[in-house]
């Protein structure tokens, strides 16, 4: 048998696989897009040669023809070890990931009613391989599983309590996996043990949050009961004032559409009017772009915002840490964010934030700076596969 381990992330009209091998090196990686639409298609290894789909494909059959290729390829000989599935929302149920049996798969279906976009596709994922690898242990390791140590003051709204009782409106968070990561890599690069190492973690990707970890766990994080609270994102409003559904309904909006404009036509996109690509809109500001420059500086004030009610969570800080397509990337938001943030000793140093990837520097602060500003690539796929081989293994 190979040693491999896979990991599924299955969305709604997409599903990625990686290929890890047994020393969790990545040897491979594929994407399926358009699912279930006339034009689905596929790419391995990011190659402009496109994997041939059936007209719309849906989830099991593009993950066959997938899993075939690795197979003809030889990037795949037989079955793997074990396959982690990335599944968004845990509830309360999921503190960390778990061996995918018939309780997680109903547990999982519990809360599908929080994460209606996602949880039940991820399922069909899960589905799919179960189907193609009958015998192949298999993990599910939840976005949410990583903040279920934020105490309740952090996760509760102040909202009437059987809100909370009876139908588990809470704060839950997000983008755990990357989170997580970035408190081990933070860890590793400051030289410390993680359980006595304090972040703030932006995770700056399509999706945006930000979360405060005190010596290792989750304490604060600006997601909430959906992935649209907190922070500025591509196309999702982060905060607004609730009272917005009202005056807008007033207006003739219905709830359903004030929703989808939040989540879809919002953030930088609705801000610019152009674009949610982070790259694009700094290109336009450059150009002399206005929407462009507004929809970024909303974005890093926002950001820097958060940053700042970040600290009232931690009693301790080691470094602020940028993570995600903008957060690796755009040394512009990086710069723009942390000047707002002056009477917190934080300070950037120019030249280092600008050498960032170029010379794969991660530590971006002035010398002078209170505390460190680290950049670091974020990776779920491994921590999924880590998590899946360890399950697998126990
Ligand atoms: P996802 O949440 O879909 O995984 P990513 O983490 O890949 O998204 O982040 C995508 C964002 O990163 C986009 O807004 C993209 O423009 C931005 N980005 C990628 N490279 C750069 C860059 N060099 N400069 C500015 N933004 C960038």
């Amino acid at each position: 048998m190979d040693e491999s381990i896979l990991v599924v992330n299955s969305g709604s009209s997409s599903v990625k696989l990686a290929l890890f091998d047994k020393h969790h090196q990545k040897k491979a990686s594929a994407l399926a897009e358009r699912l279930n639409k006339q034009d689905a298609i596929a790419h391995i290894n990011g190659s402009p040669e496109p994997i041939e789909l059936p007209k719309g494909a849906n989830h099991q059959q593009a993950l066959q023809i997938l899993i075939e290729t690795f197979t003809q390829k030889e990037l795949l000989k037989g079955s793997p070890i074990a396959i982690g599935h990335r599944v968004v929302h845990g509830g309360e149920t999921f503190r960390e990931a778990a061996l995918i049996d018939s309780y997680t798969i109903t547990a999982i279906k519990k809360v599908s009613s929080l994460a209606p976009l996602h949880n039940p596709v991820n399922l069909v994922g899960i589905d799919a391989m179960q189907a193609l690898f009958p015998a192949v242990p298999q993990v599910a390791v939840f976005d949410t599983a990583y903040h279920q140590t934020l105490p309740e003051k952090a996760y509760r709204y102040a909202l009437p309590k059987h809100c909370y009782e009876d139908w588990g409106v809470r704060r839950y968070g997000f983008h755990g996996t990357s989170h997580y990561f970035m408190a081990q890599e933070a860890a590793r690069l400051l030289g410390k043990p993680v359980d006595s190492t304090s972040i703030i973690s932006a995770h700056l990707g399509n999706g945006c949050s930000i979360t405060a970890i005190q010596y290792g766990k989750s304490v604060d994080t600006s997601m909430g009961l959906t992935p649209l609270e907190g922070l500025v994102m591509g196309t999702r409003s982060g905060d607004v004032d609730p009272g917005l559904f009202d005056y807008l309904s007033g207006r003739g909006v219905r709830a359903s559409e004030v929703h989808a404009m939040l989540n879809n036509d919002s953030g930088l996109m609705g801000l610019s009017g152009h674009t949610n690509d982070m790259r694009t809109l700094c290109e336009l500001a450059e150009q002399g772009d206005k929407p462009a420059q507004l929809a970024i500086d909303v974005f890093c004030f926002r950001l820097a915002r958060y940053i700042g009610a970040m600290t009232a969570s931690l009693t301790h800080l080691d470094a602020v840490v940028f993570t995600g397509g903008i957060g690796e990337n755009s040394a512009q938001v990086r710069q723009e964010t942390i000047k707002h943030l002056g009477l917190l000793g934080l300070e950037i140093d120019p030249e280092r934030n600008q050498q960032h990837g170029r010379q794969t520097e991660s530590q971006v602060n002035h010398a002078d700076s209170r505390f460190p500003i680290l950049v670091i690539p974020t990776n779920e796929e491994l921590v999924i596969a880590r998590a899946a081989s360890r399950l697998a293994n126990a």
